[in-house]
């Protein structure tokens, strides 16, 4: 996977490139990257970036041609007469598709991503027009600028990429299958009067397996209800993780409503 990233402040991407297991990944040669500073496509020499909006409003915005030609200079085009794009250049914007782990998995199989990172009150809307494939949010609130928003998108797809982490450590974790993750204890057994439970110490795998499995359910059903409605619409779980749904949601349901639901007829 290559991230090339177009930015006014590359220290903040360079930064992360260097450090923990994505320094380990660019070293392996797993993942590449490459930041590209747009001020130096600035067509003057204050190397200005920025302008007021035409209408007027609070403001500056990311001036069209330097990142028209910052753009080009990785190898963007712009949209044929069809409206076909060459490249994955993502835009990241507030108002962009919502970025979830589906989304990471789906851009982590891509060979290289494009970032345009924003500031000020964003950019020019031909840029959007003429160059990006795809707008992505990282969530419903405005950051100051698109090079966390950038960072993130990086951080979780990279981990998705063959050989970075291993597949077992990807299996269980939040959002596989439909579920949050299982909760962890690692040493010491006892941490002030707080013991791990039991079950972990005793060594039977299958046991552990269960209890793990009925964790992730119990914790998605307290926490996070949308997915295991969207798990049970898409047909997502296997016959085990329904049981469980079914089980342990009815106890919530009884601790809720003060009600004990009738077993299913038939
Ligand atoms: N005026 C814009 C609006 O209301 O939609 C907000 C601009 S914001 C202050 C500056 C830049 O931060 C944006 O161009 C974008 O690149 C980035 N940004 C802000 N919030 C974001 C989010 N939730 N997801 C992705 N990028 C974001």
């Amino acid at each position: 996977m290559k991230y090339t990233v177009l930015t006014l402040f590359p220290e903040i991407i360079d930064a992360y490139f260097a450090s923990s297991i994505m320094a380990k990944a660019v070293n392996r040669g797993i993942v590449a990257y490459r930041s590209v500073n747009i001020r130096d496509f600035a067509l003057d020499k204050h190397r200005t970036c920025d302008d007021a909006p035409y209408g007027g409003g609070a403001g500056m915005l990311m001036l069209a041609e330097p990142l028209g030609k910052a753009l080009e200079s990785v190898g963007a085009v712009p949209k044929d007469d069809a409206g076909h794009l060459s490249g994955r250049v993502i835009y990241l914007s507030p108002g962009g598709r919502p970025f979830t782990q589906d989304v990471a998995r789906e851009l982590a199989r891509e060979d290289e991503l494009i970032l345009l990172c924003g500031r000020y009150e964003g950019i020019d809307q031909r840029i959007i027009d003429a160059y990006v494939d795809q707008e992505i949010s990282i969530g419903d609130y405005v950051l100051s600028s698109g090079e966390v928003a950038a960072l993130a998108v990086i951080d979780a797809t990279y981990r998705l990429v063959d050989r970075v982490i291993t597949a077992e450590s990807l299996e269980e974790e939040s959002f596989s299958g439909g579920l949050l993750e299982y909760p962890q204890y690692t040493r010491p057994e006892l941490y002030g009067t707080l013991k791990v439970p039991e079950l972990l110490l005793s060594g039977h795998h299958e046991n552990i397996r269960r209890w793990r499995l009925k964790k992730r359910v119990e914790k998605t059903l307290a926490l996070r209800p949308d997915l295991i409605r969207r798990g049970e619409d898409t047909g997502l779980f296997d016959g085990e993780t329904r049981k469980l749904i079914q089980e342990l949601g009815g106890e919530r349901n009884e601790r809720d409503t003060g009600h004990r639901s009738l077993p299913d007829e038939g």
